[in-house]
């Protein structure tokens, strides 16, 4: 276990993730993929396997042992995810599947139901498909319309003439606060302050913000910030979407079933308070403990710890890549995430992973379901790397070592 005030300790810290261990891989993994998913400490699998073999109740409604103490844990996950992000009451934290499912959730209990023809919905040019479809869907049923805050060329957002994107149609600003393909980390206080002197609604989409840096949700202000388990230690099927009270109070349901009423007769329903209006159904119990554990493991080491590990990995890493000829890295954001998205020669990205990946390392390649970037840059593709606390420098040293073995393997 990791103390606080002792600088973080990558090797130490490797031995807390059983999938690095090395009897398991050979060559050795070399895990370079934290941006789609991380991988999981034991604490984290034991927690799941806690509940699943000592008691496996469900939650809310069980009067007996084994459901009260699966629901006080359940419950306790959601106040250690509250501590963790800042957010003043438990209410307004929601566990949904993930990202992916919180920003639908907005989409259909809120937008849904408040957008007309000629409204704005403001993205950016970065964000991420499921910070842009759910919108296209909805601007489909209500005639509202999408608009993209541009990109500049260094990866970072053209917010220069910001305020003629912000009309008095704007109703929402949903904006990207790490970006999963350049690493750009934006200006997403100056934006929800946009929003708000706008009249709008502000949306945050977290996934990549929260495992790597401290969130205050309530300093940020934003209307609804969402973020996924599995890309901060816990499991897949878990996520949070974080909503203004005000807001989430006055939204209807987004799914209807068990759990999300107060009463139920043969002609209608009346709902639950918050948080459980949008909670329908037996929810992912063992991932929402799972997810509680991982927080916990995340705060014991310190956030501050791990934003600090993860530059030195990044400036480490950004140094070395550009000293491989004929490499094109994408995104130079001066305040930026740790990951890189990179081209290497006329090596197709797909094959480099592949290449890569006979040396036990790891990587992303495509389009990180972010095509308007690809668009944008002009390129269908990337490699990515993606670091998060169990990474070292030697690893990078092999990455690079490997991507210069894979160009000349490729004839340049
Ligand atoms: N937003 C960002 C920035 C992401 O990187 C991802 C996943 O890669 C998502 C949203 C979607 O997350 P999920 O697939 O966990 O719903």
């Amino acid at each position: 276990m990791i103390v606080k005030d002792q600088a973080l300790d990558a090797v130490m810290l490797r031995n807390d993730f059983p999938v690095l261990s090395r009897s398991r891989n050979i060559p050795a993994l070399v895990y370079l993929d934290s941006a789609a998913t991380t991988l999981k400490p034991q604490c984290v699998i034991d927690a799941i396997v806690r509940y699943y073999s000592e008691y496996g109740g469900s939650v809310h409604r069980g009067i007996y042992q084994i459901a009260e103490r699966a629901t006080e844990e359940y419950e306790n996950a959601r106040k250690q995810i509250a501590r963790f992000i800042g957010a003043k009451t438990t209410e307004s934290v929601i566990f949904t599947k993930g990202t992916t499912e919180s920003i639908n959730l907005v989409a259909y209990a809120w937008a849904r139901h408040i957008l007309k023809p000629g409204d704005e919905i403001l993205l950016t040019e970065m964000e991420h498909h499921s910070n842009i479809v759910p919108w296209q869907m909805v601007a489909k049923t209500t005639g509202a319309h999408i608009r993209y805050l541009p990109l500049n060329d260094d990866g970072t957002l053209n917010l220069e003439d910001a305020h003629r994107y912000f009309t008095p149609q704007t109703k929402l600003a949903a904006v990207i606060h790490q970006s999963n393909v350049l690493g750009t980390v934006n200006p997403v206080e100056r934006i929800v302050k946009m929003a708000h002197d706008a009249g709008a609604l502000a949306l945050v989409d977290g996934a990549q913000r929260v495992p790597h840096h401290s969130v205050d949700v309530t300093e940020l202000g934003a209307d609804f910030y969402v973020f996924s388990g599995h890309k901060m230690l816990g499991p897949t099927g878990v996520g949070v979407l974080y909503g203004n009270l005000e807001v989430l109070d006055k939204m209807e349901p987004f799914h209807g079933g068990g759990d999300m009423i107060r009463t139920v007769s043969m002609l209608e329903s009346t709902w639950n308070t918050l948080p459980y209006k949008f909670e329908a159904g037996t929810p992912p119990i063992a991932q929402v403990i799972g997810l509680g554990t991982a927080v916990e493991y995340l705060s014991n080491i310190g956030l501050d710890k791990i934003t600090a590990y993860e530059e030195q990995l990044t400036t480490y890493a950004l140094k070395a890549l550009r000293t491989i000829p004929g490499i094109e890295i994408y995104g130079e954001a001066p305040h930026r995430g740790a990951v890189i998205s990179f081209n290497a020669g006329n090596v197709h990205p797909h094959d480099l992973s592949q290449l890569l990946d006979r040396d036990g390392i790891a990587v992303r390649a495509g389009h990180h379901c972010a095509q308007p970037i690809m668009t944008r840059l002009g390129i269908s593709a990337t490699t990515r790397a993606s670091f998060y606390l169990y990474n070292t420098l030697e690893e990078i040293d092999l990455l690079v070592e490997s991507i210069r073995k894979a160009i000349d393997f490729m004839g340049g």
